[in-house]
Formats: structure tokens, C-alpha cells, sequence
């Protein structure tokens, strides 16, 4: 493939968004090209849960699956690569990888996820994925009733602490200080009894991957046989932006219903378009992009 090729679509990620929607457009016919460097936001996870028919899978399993059932239509093609620069317009973009190569696509479509910034929080990385997650709807029935930690500051502490009740009413908050909670907050976690330790986290214990206790600075030990923690966010890709798209202030790409963004001929689908953080949501935004490219394209075909 080189820029004489001008693919119908290139959709820059291949996580379960990029995927589906290779899927619905290669079995729509249209010419795809998937550009992915391979690091999806839950490689870290050994088990990814909630995907109907696919409860429990490795990412890695998942992945397996998707790309043999995807190679059954021969007009996707994929590139293990990183987009670093699109340039052009609605109908005729370019797109240029980290290994020089350069690509052309009538549509765009960024499926280019969220990535985690480190907490850095000694003994985090150890436990990250094996007993420290970032959402109970993936990974809390597997820590129901366990005596958890939850790692999270200001308002989003009361969030989460009421959300983490509906899993264990074993926890204890810990801001990792200073805490930005009014004292409205403080009183409505102790009203439902969360013990809420504002030192700051001097490290994690942990034994193959498996959280022991929370260490304060203060000395506080905290044991635990989980953490859920609120990771800062950053942008998969900031080439959206570097196109015009409009990007709300957490960086996630403003879509439409079917997932077009504010630059004619962009799409954007999954975590990158949106703040639901499923891989069964990402997988629909990715099918509905791939509706809404394919109708685009067959709306121009049916009016030249
Ligand atoms: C620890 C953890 C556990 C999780 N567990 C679950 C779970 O159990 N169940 C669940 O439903 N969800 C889970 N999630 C959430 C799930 O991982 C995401 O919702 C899902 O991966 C989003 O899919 P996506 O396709 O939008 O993005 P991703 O899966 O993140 O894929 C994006 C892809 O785009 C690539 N990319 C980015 N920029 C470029 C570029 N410039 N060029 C080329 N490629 C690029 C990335 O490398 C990546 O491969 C978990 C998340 C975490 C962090």
C-alpha cells in the first residue's frame, strides 16, 4: 500500500472500537486500513469482564478472536504502526506513520482510545491489573465483600466511594493528601461510616501481583485485598485536535450520534469520543462510526 492507494477509510487504533468498526465496514465492502501500535488501555488486565459472550477473556484472546473473524473480509488491511501526522480534507486525507509510511483515505477515523498517566504511588505498578483496577463495573464482582482501598481525592472521592457500595461496604477512602473534600463531603462518608486517611501513600505491599496493605506516610497500615484507584486521563492521540476537531476539556474528540466529528469526513469512536470506558461501548461506537462513514460514502457515491 502507498499513497497511489487512496483507501476508502483509515481508522487510526485498533482497540475493540477501531475493530468493530473494521468489521461493519469491511462487511460493507469498503476499502479499510486499520493503523494500530498495539497498546490498548487494558493491556494491562489479565481478564476483561462485562462483554456479553466474552465475559472473563484476555485482551490478548479478545484481540485473537476479533482480527480472525475480521481477516474473513479482505478489504481491511492493518499496519502495526503509529499515525504521527494527518494532513488533507473531507475526500482526500494523508496520513504518515512513525515508520515513514504514508497513507491516503477518503474518511478518517480515530478509535485511538485514553491512555492512564501514572499515579506514581510505589508498589502501584506492581499490583495494576492483577488487584488494582480502575472500574467496578469491570473488575468489582471479583473483590465483592473484600476489604478494599479506594484511591481517589476531591469530588470524585464521594462518587466513587458511593459507587464502591454497591460492591463492598469494606472500604477505606484514601486521598493520598492533601484532600480537596468540603466538609459536607467528609460528614455525608462518615454518615455511611467510609473511613476516609488523608496521608499521603508511601507505598503498596503486594505479593505476585496481589495488593496486601496501603502504607501511610503517617504509618498507618491499611490491609486490603484490592485497590481501586482514579487514574488521570490524557488523550490516546492528539492528532484529532492537530485537524481542528473540537475536544471537550477532558480531551475526549465532540461526536455526533453516529460519531462524526466537527471536521467533515472525521469520525471519532470508544474512549477517545467518549466517557463511558467499556470495551462493549467502545465496540457499539465503533459499529455506529462505521454505519455513519459507510452511509457517508454511499451518500457520495449515489450523487456523483
Ligand atoms: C486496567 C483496566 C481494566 C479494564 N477492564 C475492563 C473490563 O474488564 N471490561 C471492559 O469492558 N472494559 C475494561 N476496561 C476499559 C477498556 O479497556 C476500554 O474501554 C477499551 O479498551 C476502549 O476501547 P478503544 O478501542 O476505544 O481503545 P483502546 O482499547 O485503548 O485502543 C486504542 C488503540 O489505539 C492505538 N493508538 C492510539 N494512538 C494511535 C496512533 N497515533 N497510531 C496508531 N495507533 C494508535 C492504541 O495503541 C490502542 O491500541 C479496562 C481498562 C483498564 C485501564
Amino acid at each position: 500500500m502507498n499513497t497511489e492507494t487512496k483507501m476508502d477509510v483509515a481508522i487510526i487504533g485498533g482497540g475493540p472500537a477501531g475493530l468493530n468498526a473494521a468489521l461493519v465496514l469491511g462487511r460493507a465492502r469498503k476499502s479499510v486500513l486499520v493503523i494500530d501500535e498495539g497498546r490498548p488501555r487494558n493491556r494491562v488486565t489479565r481478564e476483561s469482564h462485562g462483554f456479553l459472550t466474552r465475559d472473563g477473556i484476555s485482551p490478548g484472546e479478545f484481540r485473537r478472536i476479533a482480527m480472525e473473524q475480521i481477516s474473513a473480509y479482505p478489504s481491511v488491511r492493518f499496519v502495526a504502526d503509529t499515525a504521527v501526522r494527518v494532513d488533507g480534507a473531507d475526500g482526500d486525507f494523508t496520513i504518515t506513520t512513525a515508520q515513514g509510511a504514508v497513507f491516503r483515505s477518503k474518511k478518517l477515523l480515530f478509535a485511538s482510545g485514553m491512555k492512564d498517566l501514572p499515579l506514581n504511588i510505589p508498589g502501584l505498578a506492581e499490583v495494576y491489573g492483577k488487584s488494582a483496577f480502575v472500574c467496578p463495573y469491570c473488575d468489582g464482582w471479583e473483590l465483592r465483600d473484600q476489604p478494599l482501598v479506594l484511591i481517589t481525592k476531591g469530588a470524585r472521592a464521594l462518587h466513587l466511594a458511593k459507587m464502591l457500595a454497591g460492591w463492598t461496604n469494606r472500604y477505606t477512602v484514601c486521598t493520598d493528601g492533601p484532600d480537596e473534600l468540603t466538609e459536607e463531603q467528609r460528614e455525608e462518608l462518615n454518615r455511611h461510616r467510609v473511613p476516609l486517611l488523608d496521608s499521603p501513600i508511601q507505598r503498596i505491599e503486594s505479593a505476585g501481583g496481589m495488593v496486601e496493605r496501603v502504607v501511610l506516610q503517617d504509618g498507618t497500615s491499611v490491609p486490603c485485598k484490592g485497590i481501586f484507584f482514579a487514574p488521570k486521563l490524557a488523550a490516546g492521540s492528539d492528532l484529532p485536535q492537530t485537524l481542528g476537531c473540537r475536544v471537550t476539556g477532558a480531551g475526549t474528540v465532540v461526536v455526533d450520534a453516529f460519531c462524526k466529528t466537527s471536521v467533515p469526513g472525521v469520525y471519532s469512536a470508544g474512549d477517545a469520543a467518549s466517557e463511558l470506558y467499556q470495551a462493549i461501548t467502545a465496540a457499539s461506537l465503533g459499529a455506529l462510526a462505521g454505519v455513519g462513514i459507510n452511509n457517508e460514502l454511499l451518500e457520495e457515491a449515489w450523487n456523483i
